[in-house]
């Protein structure tokens, strides 16, 4: 049998990376880890193998990686998946890419694609094709904004297995009435079912992070619109709902609705207490309320 990268099932599975090659490749491009682009690179086999595990891609699925970095999840992938195409916003790393690729995975190396972009500004149409699965260790400052730019701009992806922060990772699965339940929490949802899927040491990284790691998922189920517009007016009053988390929704949404009294017209129209407060509600509410501001 032949996969979608129309190599032979037992073709040869690509090495991975440990700490010596992405020490050696660090040195060689002169790469000095930035914070401020998240970068921490994976050099255990073991955590990609099980991240890769995790996400349960095959054959069939077509992989979009954002942040490929020296390559650590890219090789495990591209043993698994039909096909990756990886976004990644640093230049030098972009460019070093289909030679790890080709070096370490040379069975894969024409099933392997990388664009040198920001993730957060990217299209479907900036891709080469259209990927099933998104699997990635995310830069963890903008993990939450780039996991959802990317399902909401993306409609061809049916899942989401990601890598961030623990507590970020806490809060995108949390429930409502939770302690850590926000807006994350919130907007993850109107993509589809969100779980916790495993949590990661600090050791595996180098450099070593300040915090733990965590692995989230996300599975679609096109339970609510992707029309743009209205996924908008869904976000509008969620983070209306929780920029003063404390107070009533009757309190909290008078800005969104126009007044207090309006507010309070809009929470009872779908069903809503107003005297709760934004961290109770699920996504379902906020939908029926974005829809009560329809003329
Ligand atoms: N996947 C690699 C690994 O597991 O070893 C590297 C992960 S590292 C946590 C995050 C990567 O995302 C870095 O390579 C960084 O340069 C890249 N990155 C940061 N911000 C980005 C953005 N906005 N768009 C695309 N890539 C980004």
């Amino acid at each position: 049998m032949h996969g979608a990268n129309g190599s032979a099932l037992s073709a040869q599975p690509p090495r991975l990376l440990g700490p010596a090659q992405i020490r050696g490749l660090a040195a060689e491009l002169g790469v000095r880890p930035t914070k401020t682009l998240g970068q921490n690179f994976v050099h255990d086999a073991n955590t990609v193998r099980r991240i890769v595990a995790t996400a349960g891609v095959d054959e069939s699925d077509r992989v979009l990686e954002v942040g490929p970095g020296l390559g650590s999840l890219t090789l495990a992938l591209l043993g698994a998946a039909g096909s990756v195409e990886a976004v990644e916003i640093d230049p030098v790393l972009a460019a070093r890419l289909p030679e790890t690729i080709a070096e370490y995975a040379p069975a894969q190396q024409d099933s392997f694609d990388v664009i040198t972009a920001d993730a957060l500004r990217i299209s479907a149409s900036d891709l080469s094709g259209e990927p099933t699965a998104l699997v990635a260790n995310l830069p963890y400052n903008v993990a939450v904004p780039v996991l959802l730019h990317l399902m909401s701009e993306v409609d061809s992806l049916r899942t989401a297995l990601v890598m961030v922060q623990a507590e970020v990772a806490d809060r995108l699965a949390a429930e409502p009435g939770s302690r850590v339940y926000g807006i994350p929490s919130v907007k993850a949802r109107y993509f589809g079912r969100v779980s916790r899927a495993g949590a990661v040491g600090r050791n595996v990284f180098w450099p070593e992070p300040k915090v733990e790691s965590g692995l989230v998922r996300i599975d679609r189920t096109d339970d609510y619109p992707r029309d743009a517009q209205e996924r908008r007016r869904v976000f509008e009053v969620i983070d209306a709902a929780f920029a003063q988390r404390r107070k009533t929704l009757r309190a909290a949404l008078a800005g969104w609705a126009g007044s207090p009294v309006e507010a309070e017209r809009r929470l009872r129209a779908a069903g809503i207490d107003p005297s709760a407060r934004g961290e109770r509600l699920g996504i379902a509410d906020y939908v029926a309320l974005a829809q009560t501001a329809l003329p």
